[in-house]
């Protein structure tokens, strides 16, 4: 295929290769990929028809030679979807959400690293370098996985367990950074420098603006399908506003270039205005936006829950999005995390579909901006929804899956700026705060389903020990909450890991639900007689009678 790469700054045009990072010419990092597009509007004309719907059947857009479909998992062709009970409720009837929930990993992000690792692999190239606030290491992770590309994957050490878990499950790297999301870019790309290394740039990564803006071609062929094609005449219809919720601004980025491409070829008469909206607490580009500056101020200490979106520098995103909006309509909007919360409760009731919160901001300044008038009842809206709710699990990867960096700076700064909420957010998702459940039995299978039900009902830190000797030492050291204990284990059976709690003062009160399979004597009951919370017979686990009782006994 034939593409090339022509400087944003200087217009100097080279070969793509996936390692040259800068314009030769005047050393900018911010590029952008060029085609032919006379053929590709040629070969779109004639082959789209036949193609299946995914990524790869817009490739003569596309920075690669060819599709490789042995690293082929589905990306991109995500439905677009009318959102007929939230549009009745608000009164906006044409309300369309791109429902990137559907992809490999369940975020947008999947298109960015099924291209850039498609590319990878194409260069030879065995090894990469990306920080991330969670869902790009995640994706990269699937695709790098398949490719067999090792992936280092720096986060901040707020990004969610889960998620930092999953990446792990794909055997990446894991490093997380005690910092902020700014910082840990920043050593990202020491790291990558220092070992010569394939480092992804978000927004200055031709192969990851490169795969957003499929979104784009998406959205205009999906449009034409569902409404038929529109009255100007021109071939695909495009709505009047593409919303999402922006973090560092890459999506919005690419999916205006794929709209600009489309134009170019003439294969649609309108670009739709775009509409970022951040987080309030992380709300760098509103800011500048709402002042009217060519620069965004970054914001040093972000103040979200929203992890995803905790970008604070955006850099030159926002001014390549805010020409964007001056030429074409659009602004910034930000929300804060309870707009977002409720929003995300909303669009689960209304349309059935679950956003994690980092989406649920698109959904909250969407109801904000119509309420605004900025977006007009009759207006054509479409939203970009993900949400990762996948939980990996953590006993396949066992521990010491991930290591630490702490910054030292960063760490006397939180210090010092203790009001900022920092250290609060902190010590409100460690752990700690959490229940404390401490699960003893010898039955793997058992312990999962405890864990499952446990963890379908909120937040809870569970211990896990397969033996009577064992679960006594984990109770003695972490002193739980809760024991969810068996009777019939080897080493040492429940009835002598009761004695042995009893016997201590530091264990006696700890309440404990027996869990058994077994038929307990006359003389076993009343052996429990006082000792025990709760009995529950095994194989009855499901019944909420369970979850009732824990609940009980946490309070
Ligand atoms: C990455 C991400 C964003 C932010 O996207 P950018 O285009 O990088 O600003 C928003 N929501 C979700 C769910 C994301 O994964
Ligand atoms: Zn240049």
């Amino acid at each position: 295929m034939s593409f090339r790469i022509r400087c944003l700054d200087c217009g100097h045009e080279t070969p793509y290769h996936p390692l040259t990072i800068n314009c030769p010419q005047c050393k900018s990092q911010w590029r952008e990929a060029l085609y032919d597009y006379d053929q590709a509007a040629a070969a779109f004309t004639q082959e789209l028809p036949q193609r299946r719907f995914d990524l790869w059947r817009y490739r003569e857009v596309l920075p690669i030679q060819k599709p490789n479909y042995d690293l082929y998992m589905g990306e991109g062709g995500t439905p677009l979807i009318r959102a007929i009970n939230m549009g009745m409720m608000l009164g906006c009837p044409n309300i369309y959400i791109k429902d990137e929930r559907q992809g490999p990993t369940a975020s947008f992000k999947d298109r960015q690293a099924a291209l850039t690792i498609a590319a990878l692999k194409e260069a030879g190239i065995t090894e990469l370098v990306a920080a991330s606030t969670g869902n790009v290491a995640i994706s990269y992770s699937a695709y790098a996985a398949r490719a067999g590309i090792k992936l280092w994957a720096f986060v901040t050490s707020l990004v969610p367990a889960v998620k930092m878990r999953e990446i792990a499950l794909y055997g990446s790297q894991v490093v997380k950074v005690t910092g902020s999301y700014d910082q840990v870019k920043q050593i990202a790309a020491e790291f990558a420098q220092q070992r010569g290394l394939y480092h992804d740039m978000g927004t200055r990564t031709i192969t990851s603006v490169e795969g957003m803006k499929t979104i784009a071609y998406e959205i205009a062929e999906q449009l034409t399908e569902q409404l038929g094609k529109p009255e100007d005449g021109s071939r695909w219809r495009t709505p009047d506003w593409y919303i999402q919720s922006v973090s560092g601004g890459l999506g919005p980025v690419g999916v205006a270039k794929g709209f600009r491409e489309m134009k170019d070829m003439g294969f649609i008469s309108k670009i739709p205005g775009t509409i970022a909206v951040q987080a309030h607490g992380c709300a760098p580009m509103v800011h500048a936006w709402k002042e009217d500056k060519e620069q965004a101020a970054p914001v040093q200490n972000p103040k979200t829950h929203i992890e995803t979106l905790a970008t604070g520098t955006p850099g030159r995103s926002y001014g390549l999005l805010r020409r964007e909006m001056k030429t074409h309509g659009g602004v910034f909007e930000s929300v804060t995390d309870e707009e977002a919360y409720r929003a995300m409760h909303v669009l689960a009731k209304m349309e059935g579909i679950s956003a994690e919160p980092a989406s649920a901001v698109a959904f909250a300044g969407l109801f904000k901006l119509i309420r605004a008038g900025i977006i007009k009842n009759t207006d054509l809206v479409v939203v970009n929804c993900t949400g990762h709710t996948m939980p990996a699990e953590p006993l396949v990867l066992g521990s010491g899956w991930a290591r630490n960096v702490v910054l030292p700076q960063q760490q006397e700064a939180q210090e010092k700026t203790e009001e900022e909420g920092l250290l609060a957010a902190l010590s409100r998702v460690a752990p700690d705060r959490f229940p404390r459940v401490a699960i003893i039995d010898d039955t793997l299978d058992a312990r999962r389903l405890v864990r499952r039900i446990l963890q379908s009902q909120g937040e809870f830190t569970i211990f896990e020990a397969s033996n009577g000797r064992e679960g006594l030492e984990i109770v003695q050291r972490e002193l739980p909450d809760l024991i969810i204990l068996d009777l019939m284990m080897p080493e040492m059976d429940g009835f002598a890991v009761l004695d042995a709690l009893k016997a201590s003062p530091n264990t006696a009160e700890i309440p404990v639900i027996v869990s058994t399979a077994k038929e307990l004597t006359g003389e076993e009951k009343s052996r429990l007689q006082g000792q025990i919370q709760a009995l529950m017979q095994k194989g009855d686990f499901m019944s909420d009678d369970f979850l009732e009782e824990v609940k009980t006994l946490l309070k």
